[in-house]
């Protein structure tokens, strides 16, 4: 599949009915989704792998992942009106049989997966929610995808928080994340912010002989 095609079949999924400012319910748009599979799928870690996807709200990250191969992955959401628009966009394209769909909080979750994909909410507007997100994420996987503001104090949060808990960042990618003014907080049509993409991995302690 090219970029350009996931890129489009992502964009037209259904979103959010009435999106929740507390959740920060912004979905990925289909450019930024692909950009970030395209990167995990050209490093080998999509195709044939068991995948979470934290937060997965209306389900475009996971979709993409098994358009992208995926053998299996894991959808969790704690929002259950999410999970249904999820589980209806994953069956408009006929994937849901590889989507587990789990109704939780992310910290709840707690299979082992070769990959992590998210899009956690970005802490604007209840300060520090995108780590629990982080902290799972370390828990299960050794590799993992998210996507994080493009703010210097966000930049160097990350960078001290992912080598506090034993990742390296491997990739940020610096990409236009466009949101449709859906909150009363935003005056604007569309609202244009800027978003990191990053690859973290888990640091392997080489012994010393
Ligand atoms: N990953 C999706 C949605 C991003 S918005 C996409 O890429 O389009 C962030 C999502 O995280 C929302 O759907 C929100 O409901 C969910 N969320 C927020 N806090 C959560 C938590 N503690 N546990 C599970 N899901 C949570």
């Amino acid at each position: 599949m090219m970029k350009k095609h996931l890129s489009m079949l992502l964009s037209r999924l259904e979103s959010f009915e009435s999106p929740k400012p507390e959740l920060e319910q912004y979905r990925t748009p289909g450019d930024v989704a692909a950009e970030l599979l395209w990167l995990a799928y050209s490093l080998g870690e999509v195709d044939g792998k068991v995948i979470a996807d934290l937060g997965a709200g209306t389900g475009v990250l996971s979709i993409g992942a098994v358009l992208m191969g995926a053998e299996k992955v894991y959808a969790v959401e704690k929002d259950e009106n999410a999970l249904e628009i999820a589980r209806r966009n994953a069956r408009s394209l006929g994937v849901e049989d590889r989507i587990e769909f789990i109704n939780a909080d992310v910290s709840e979750f707690s299979e082992r997966v070769d990959t992590v994909i998210m899009n956690p909410p970005f802490g604007s507007q209840v300060k520090h929610a995108d780590r629990p997100f982080l902290l799972k994420a370390f828990e299960v996987s050794d590799v993992i995808y998210s996507i994080h503001l493009a703010k210097p104090e966000v930049r160097s949060f990350i960078e001290a928080f992912t080598r506090d808990h034993g990742f390296v960042v491997t990739y940020r990618l610096t990409l236009p994340f466009e949101i449709p003014a859906q909150f009363h907080f935003h005056r604007k049509r569309l609202e244009r912010i800027t978003v990191d993409i990053y690859r973290f991995e888990r640091k392997i302690e080489k012994a010393i002989l």
